[in-house]
């Protein structure tokens, strides 16, 4: 039998504010537990929550951002539910009247076709401490610096249909909320985590088929990965002649399996009814025209831009506008360099390649969008070859200084001059008599030969252009 998948993805992303959601505590991360967690966080009676106006705005951005619904009045609603890390008895959050509704996310696969991706929902609540077990023997430590940290939850349709199209829209709304500047998007603090809904059906069948929901994914590798495995899991249940349970299942990641956590609890389960602690919110449409014009410019008309501007391929403008600090330094070094197409290559090439190895982010890269421009024109100028610059963006990167210097430094100015280059061919010809016989009896692949001897004698110095030209001029007179 031949099974469809079917995902939705529940993402949870914390919002950048400054304070929480409900209180003025800090939501600094990394702080010695408990001390970010105030009267309103700890749940102390007689405490009334005030809801932090930035979270709104930020949830708004996002709305306008995929193109939805803003909710004129939405409500935060208690979700009734008992953890130690809640010491409150409920998460305050939004449940039938949420601030987004029915948005769009436009995804693009490696195979070069798009996809649109339905936003259900984007909702407005509070995060939940932390509970630790690992320096506690036998006993649960908690933190409540989380406690009320305002959270953005992104509710898909359940509109992808393998792993490799959950993990394009989730790198898509992670784009997408680094650009709007409404979270840091980090995902090894916690602050961009998923839930996976997962499903399979029989190829044809519309109706969907049992989920399970996979909990608190928080890299986009494993959300793949978990997302196969649950796959695989429920193929062998239904062909087996069982039935897919719905539950709420954990990944994990060092067995690269899923297990059951809990069967899977029902919204009445929560009791869930409006929070008489907080007013509606009301957002007027002056405040969301405000918010419109504050909108960055967004990660697909950057992307079409790039393509129209400069010429460059869809591949190459989707990876410089997969961030926005990544197209901000494009950007800067095309405009100091006058050159596009070249400076695509040197970005999503070597300094690519350098800032993965050494894992770091572009905005902290050691060679600056200056310094990189630097050395596109003397590219351009024709002072280096591109692959003594490969030298040179290396120099540079291990803090030798500018370009210019390195070059200088190092005597890695290109030989232009015809004549130097010609007394060097004249003599890697008198030298290898029986390769030029051969050259000349019609084995051209010999060229490579006479270019590698040239370029050996003048430390890859010699132009590569005039080089070859010269050379085949000399070796076939
Ligand atoms: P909850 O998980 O809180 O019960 P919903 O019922 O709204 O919430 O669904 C949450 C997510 O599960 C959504 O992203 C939705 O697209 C997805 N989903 C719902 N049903 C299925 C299904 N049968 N298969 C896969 N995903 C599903
Ligand atoms: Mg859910």
């Amino acid at each position: 039998m031949e099974w469809e998948t079917v995902i939705g993805l529940e993402i949870h992303t914390q919002l950048a504010t400054k304070s929480k959601i409900f209180s003025g505590a800090s939501t600094a991360y990394g702080a010695a537990a408990n001390t970010q967690a105030c009267a309103v966080d700890l749940g102390l009676p007689g405490v009334l929550p005030v809801l932090n106006s930035e979270a709104v705005r930020m949830a708004v951005k996002f709305g306008l951002a995929v193109g939805a619904h803003i909710a004129p009045r939405s409500v935060f609603a208690r979700k009734n539910y008992f953890y130690p890390d809640l010491p409150k008895g409920y998460q305050i959050s939004q449940y039938e009247l949420p601030v987004v509704e029915k948005g769009t996310v436009s995804i693009e696969l490696e195979d070069g076709t798009g996809k649109i991706i339905g936003v259900t929902r984007a909702h407005l609540e509070e995060d939940a401490g932390k509970s630790l077990h690992e320096d506690f023997h036998g006993m649960t430590g908690i933190d409540l610096n989380r406690a009320g940290t305002p959270l953005l939850e992104i509710v898909s349709e359940p509109d992808m249909r393998s792993a490799v199209e959950a993990v394009a829209y989730m790198k898509k709304i992670h784009t997408l909320v680094r650009y709007l500047e409404i979270s840091d998007g980090n995902m090894q603090e916690g602050s961009f985590r998923c839930d996976a809904n997962v499903s399979i059906r029989p190829a044809g069948e519309t109706k969907l088929g049992t989920r399970t929901e996979l909990k608190n994914i928080n890299s986009f590798r494993f959300v793949e990965r978990a997302i196969n495995y649950e796959v695989e899991r429920q193929i062998d249940v239904l062909e087996s002649g069982g039935k897919v349970v719905q539950e709420t299942r954990l990944y994990d990641a060092n067995k690269n399996e899923t297990r059951p956590m809990r069967s899977k609890e029902e919204a009445m389960d929560y009791r869930y009814f409006p929070d008489p602690d907080l007013l509606p919110v009301e957002i007027l449409p002056d405040d969301i025209d405000a918010i419109r014009t504050s909108l960055p410019e967004l990660p697909d008309a950057r992307r079409d831009r790039f393509l129209k501007d400069y010429g460059l391929s869809t591949y190459d403008a989707g990876v410089l506008t997969a961030s926005r600090e990544m197209a901000d330094y494009f950007e800067a070094v095309v405009n100091a360099s006058g050159e596009a197409k070249l400076v695509a290559n040197w970005v999503t090439g070597d300094l690519s390649g350098f800032l993965n190895k050494d894992n770091r982010e572009v905005s902290d890269s050691p060679v600056s969008a200056d310094m990189l421009a630097g050395m596109i024109q003397r590219i351009k100028d024709n002072t280096i070859s591109g692959k003594i610059a490969k030298e040179v963006f290396e120099a540079m990167w291990n803090g030798e200084g500018s370009a210019d210097d390195i070059i200088e430094k190092r005597g890695l100015k290109q030989i232009t001059d015809t004549g130097a280059i010609e007394t060097e061919i004249d003599r890697v010809i008198a030298e290898n008599p029986q390769q030029v016989e051969q050259f000349r009896a019609g084995k051209e692949k010999l060229l490579g030969f006479f270019v590698g001897q040239v370029m050996k004698a003048t430390q890859g110095k010699a132009n590569p252009a005039q080089l070859n030209e010269l050379l085949k001029k000399k070796l076939s007179g």
